[in-house]
């Protein structure tokens, strides 16, 4: 039942720390964009009212008139029921248990809302916009605070049989590796998200064998960005470059596993640790996949980094919506 003279969509990327949200044309250009701080002290019926102010911002920014939107799509860490829009779980935002959000945002916004999980979402955006443009079969691994993935197999993003699929963060790597978020030891996640890898630097920063970053960031596990890592190494932190190729090749491991398993035609890298120190993780990542995975699938397999930035999960809700509410 679509509009056909609704021309504009609206996309919302909600994360643990902070919201975008963005107007769309009917192309798909980001006409504005409006970023927020996530409220999660003050309860759901705040969270659902700032999300609808950053709207009304957005498209009094863009020049569209709330009656011209067809439909919102929003990206959201944790279990979600991609049905019913129904947040079953989300980590880092206790209030989104059992919480009904594509109702309450449409509710909010006078719109339909459809609602999935952000790192799907992100691929989505990457499949439809980004690096994975064009491909039929696609991975996609994001390096950020923690280690997500999704999977798009014969064009269509993999659900699996309970929604969850593309959980690559948990890939065993070492059955002996550090705890994990998970509960289990030496996930992907646990030896390559942002968290492991800045326990290491700052064991390296308290050796004194990372002396830009100590003068950057010290010792706080927390204080260790990937932009201070990135800039560290290009001031000549050796060890800490090391590190870094050091995890990349563990990314490569699951790289490899997941190449023979699923034979895509893409492996996209991206996440904010993939953008502050693209150029050495890709190349590390691709070497080490290629030794490992088997040959014909490991032959024609591409590896590249994301495209689109802060804006694959705005473009892929977006395109999530048009998809779902713009054919009558
Ligand atoms: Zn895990």
């Amino acid at each position: 039942m679509g509009d056909k003279t609704k021309r504009y969509t609206i996309g919302i990327d909600i994360g643990g720390t902070k919201i975008l949200l963005a107007v769309l044309d009917s192309r798909f250009q980001i006409l504005s964009v409006v970023k927020m701080k996530t409220q999660t002290d003050q309860g759901a019926r705040a969270f659902i009212k700032a999300i609808g102010k950053a709207a009304k911002s957005a498209l009094r920014d863009a020049h569209v008139d709330r009656s011209d939107v067809l439909a919102a799509g929003a990206g959201c860490p944790g279990m979600i029921d991609p049905k019913s829009g129904i947040v079953r779980f989300s980590p880092n935002i206790p209030f989104l248990k059992n919480f009904p959000l594509a109702q309450k945002l449409s509710r909010e916004l006078g719109c339909p809302v459809v609602v999935g999980n952000d790192v799907q979402t992100g691929m989505i955006g990457e499949h439809q916009f980004g690096a994975a443009k064009g491909y039929r079969n696609a991975v996609g691994i994001f390096l950020g605070t923690g280690v997500g993935g999704a999977i798009i197999l014969n064009g269509e993003l993999y659900r699996g049989a309970s929604g969850s699929a593309g959980e690559v963060g948990h890939l065993l790597i070492d059955p002996e590796g550090p705890l994990c978020g998970c509960g289990n030891r030496g996930c992907l996640e646990s030896l390559t998200g942002r968290t492991a890898i800045a326990a290491e630097a700052a064991i390296l920063v308290a050796r004194q064998r990372a002396p830009h970053l100590a003068a950057k960031a010290g010792t706080d596990i927390r204080a260790i960005k990937s932009g201070a890592m990135a800039k560290a190494i290009r001031q000549g932190d050796r060890a800490l470059e090391e590190l870094i190729r050091h995890k990349a090749q563990l990314v490569g491991h699951a790289m490899a596993s997941l190449v023979n398993v699923l034979n895509p035609e893409i492996v996209v890298l991206g996440g904010g640790v993939m953008e502050a120190m693209g150029r050495i993780i890709l190349r590390e990542a691709d070497r080490s996949m290629r030794q490992r995975a088997l040959g014909p699938s490991a032959k024609n397999v591409k590896v590249a980094a994301a495209k689109l930035g802060d804006y694959s999960i705005v473009m892929g809700a977006a395109k999530r919506a048009k998809d779902q509410f713009g054919k009558s």
